[in-house]
């Protein structure tokens, strides 16, 4: 675009620039500013700027002199303005005129004809301000003034370079007339715009003409307002409300809090990671405690079954998956708060449910090789929701494997909310649709119903007719060799893996109890373990060998009657954590009423293995009472302590001692067989 064109554009959207006629421009060069004819100059007396042709000058009753070099000035054909070559003008001792004359004259015409306009627009002021937010985006905050016209009662030049405006209120203005000024104060509250007023041209120009060519002032731009300090101090708490709306920025109260409780020398970024969590969890805790619920995703727990690898490519090959859910719940919340938890400072959300609270449905699906087979939904439940459920509110990081193992440890539970999922900026009403209303976003880490419906759906798969099949045939495969060794070897092999597996269990035990510190407590040997293993291959074998019931929980369990004969055999605890055979006895006597009826055995045990020898006085004649109260009931025909005859035989071999006794079948109840 050449200048042409941008007058016309400037002009055609009503606004004027400070610019001369450019018709011709590019073919005739703009004029020599030594050779223009100097029409303004300054008042010797009152510093007022004069043209040539002011009655003061035809009059000769003022003295000029050049605003720039400060030499007196000659006016020449003053008060003839029709006067051409040479049009009138002042004139400087000879050759004393310099550029800069010329260009000071200018301002110093530009400067008259604002003063006697009488006002200036100034544009808007706009200032703007950024804060930074916890997670490190920046946030923008801006203030501005609008466009003013403002009244003028002086102006002067005050500098070759530099106007001063006064405002009807005293104010001042400093107009740098360069345009090259840079953005500042200049320390003394003065406001301060630039504007270019550089063109020689207007030194020759009279004030009509001035006034025709500059209507409106050109390009102003602002240095410093009166109103900086306001306006940068609005824009800064735009920014930083900005930043708070966005959670991302907290107060000076809550800073302080937090900061009470940050460790020395904890790196920066850290910190103001804690800053971020600390105040998302807040808000979260402020969402759920207004909205007095939340809606929580479905619970899920899924058991699959192969085949055994005994039949693969020789049988079917069945693949049994059974699959227990619940829809998404909203669970009523009472209270809600944040956890201090030791050595760390980052708080979770706990929530108390509202009574009553609700109990936990489902459905099962059963599918077999990838083929639906059946959907039961839970009739009752016996399952309500625990009164507390713990928030883990992840923002970048997830959970470590420490953490999740705490969490497992409370066995309470515990729903994630992931606020990186959603994405980007987060505000405030995404922060509580997401808390309080959606389940993507949300995952169960923990949930106490987990493990008591995984044994249900191991159970269910235990009886379902592809697993029995599977494990008669398994049995079938395994009985010749199973039968190849005697019974009696196998009770040996039972009573082996028996005390080894209750003795571990007893040992692991006393270890959780004294356990402390961070590491995992130790965990007990379950079923899949190598004695009970062993103890579940013996208790079959007898069972082949005619004598079944070993694997029974009565006889393996807790406090079943193999630890006890056990404890009596050796006279030490086998499954209990005593030292001695009578401690074990006397954990019996206080047995409850399920487990009297195999009372008679214990007697039995303790004359057999002698166990009377170690008694003191004291243990024997509490030990005759037992025996005696044993008796009575037996002798009364007390179903309550008459023992069920399936184990006498099994019982006979495990314990060849006792066999003889067993036999007689002295206690046994009547009804059994
Ligand atoms: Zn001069």
């Amino acid at each position: 675009m050449n200048s042409r064109q941008y007058t016309e554009v400037a002009m055609a959207q009503g606004s004027s620039i400070w610019q001369v006629d450019t018709d011709t421009a590019p073919a005739r060069p703009g004029p020599n500013a030594a050779t223009v004819p100097l029409k303004w100059a300054h008042d010797s007396r009152t510093g007022e700027p004069r043209y040539i042709h002011d009655p003061e000058i035809t009059e000769g009753s003022a003295e000029c002199q050049c605003p720039a070099c400060n030499l007196s000035l000659t006016p020449v054909l003053a008060g003839q303005p029709l006067r051409r070559n040479p049009t009138a003008h002042f004139r400087h001792p000879k050759g004393a005129q310099k550029d800069d004359c010329t260009l000071v004259a200018a301002r110093l015409a530009a400067i008259r004809h604002l003063k006697e306009r009488g006002f200036i627009d100034l544009p808007r002021r706009r200032m703007s301000a950024s804060a930074t937010g916890f997670s490190g985006q920046g946030y923008e905050g801006w203030a501005e003034t609008g466009e003013e016209r403002i009244s003028i009662v002086s102006a002067v030049l005050h500098d070759h370079a530099t106007a001063l405006l006064t405002l009807p209120d005293g104010r001042e203005l400093i107009v740098d007339l360069t345009g090259q000024r840079d953005a500042g104060s200049d320390g003394h509250g003065r406001a301060i715009v630039t504007l270019s007023l550089s063109d020689p041209a207007i030194a020759m120009m009279s004030p009509d003409e001035i006034r025709a060519r500059l209507r409106l002032l050109p390009d102003i731009r602002w240095c410093a307002h009166w109103n900086d300090q306001a306006l940068h101090a609005a824009a800064s708490a735009q920014a930083r409300q900005t930043a708070h709306d966005a959670m991302d920025a907290w107060g000076e109260a809550d800073e302080a809090l937090f900061h009470r409780d940050l460790p020395p020398d904890l790196a920066p970024s850290i910190a103001q990671q804690w800053r971020r969590e600390t105040l998302l969890h807040s808000e979260v805790k402020a969402i759920l405690e207004q909205a007095s619920q939340i809606t929580t995703p479905g619970l899920d727990v899924e058991v699959t079954r192969y085949a055994p690898d005994e039949f693969s490519g020789e049988w079917e090959d069945n693949t049994l998956r059974i699959q227990w859910m619940t829809a998404s719940a909203t669970l009523p919340l009472e209270n809600t708060q944040l956890e201090q938890r030791q050595g760390s400072i980052v708080p979770d959300v706990i929530c108390t449910l509202r009574e009553p609270r609700p109990y936990i449905y489902g459905f099962t699906e059963t599918w077999l090789d990838g083929a639906f087979e059946e959907l039961i939904e839970d009739t009752h439940s016996s399952q309500q929701w625990p009164r507390t459920v713990l928030i883990e509110v992840t923002v970048t990081h997830g959970i470590d494997q420490e953490k999740l193992r705490r969490i497992r440890e409370l066995n309470l539970p515990t729903l994630e909310i992931d606020i990186g999922s959603l994405g980007g900026r987060v505000t405030r009403e995404g922060l509580r649709h997401l808390v309080v209303n959606e389940t993507v976003g949300k995952r169960w880490i923990h949930h106490p119903t987990w493990r008591l419906r995984r044994q249900i759906l191991e159970a269910e798969l235990d009886q379902h007719p592809v697993t029995v099949r599977f494990q008669e045939r398994l049995a079938e495969l395994r009985r010749p060799r199973l039968l190849a060794t005697p019974a009696s070897e196998w009770g040996l092999i039972y009573l082996a893996a028996a005390t080894e597996f209750h003795d571990a269990n007893t040992r692991i035990d006393k270890a959780r109890r004294t356990h402390i510190g961070e590491g995992a407590a130790p965990v007990l040997l379950g079923k899949d373990s190598e004695p009970w293993l062993r103890l579940m291959e013996a208790a079959e074998a007898l069972a082949a060998h005619g004598f079944p019931g070993a694997a029974d929980p009565e006889m393996v369990g807790i406090a079943g009657i193999i630890s006890r004969l056990l404890s009596i055999q050796h006279n030490r605890g086998v499954g209990y954590a005593f030292d001695t055979g009578y401690q074990v006895l006397n954990a019996i006597t206080q047995s409850g009423p399920g487990y009297q009826q195999w009372h008679t055995l214990y007697p039995m045990a303790v004359k057999a293995y002698g166990l009377e020898a170690r008694f003191t006085p004291k243990q024997a004649e509490r030990y005759a009472s037992w025996r005696q109260g044993i008796i009575d009931k037996v002798d009364a025909g007390d179903e309550t302590h008459l023992r069920p005859a399936r184990y006498d035989a099994v019982l006979g071999i495990l314990f060849p001692d006792m066999a003889p006794r067993l036999a007689k079948g002295y206690g046994r109840s009547l009804q059994s067989r």
